[in-house]
């Protein structure tokens, strides 16, 4: 029997998936936005499925702001998106073993 995983929503493109699929992005209890790659970091979590093009979906349709209830100004953003680049080469040679 398949064990039951519990699913996340991605803020970008609203679909539900499993949690180790995705990313979580954190609102610290300082109000920072960062990613969280451990997914252990203590603070407020959202998810985005691991495509930048969920980043800039969330970034459109602000669900990263509805799921902090704060505005994210331009340059978190900007952050979050350099972050995730740098995430991405990370999966990439996790992925490749
Ligand atoms: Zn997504």
């Amino acid at each position: 029997m398949a064990k039951k995983v519990p699913l996340r929503q991605c803020v970008g493109c609203g679909e539900m998936k499993g949690k180790k699929e995705m990313l979580r992005v954190l609102k610290t209890v300082e109000g920072h936005i960062c990613l969280d790659a451990t997914g252990k970091k203590n603070g407020r979590g959202a998810y985005l499925c691991k495509q930048e093009d969920c980043l800039l979906k969330a970034r459109k349709n602000r669900g990263l702001e509805r799921s902090f209830k704060m505005s994210i100004p331009d340059e978190v953003y900007d952050d979050l998106e350099k972050e995730f680049a740098a995430l991405k080469k990370e999966f990439e040679k996790f992925e490749a073993k």
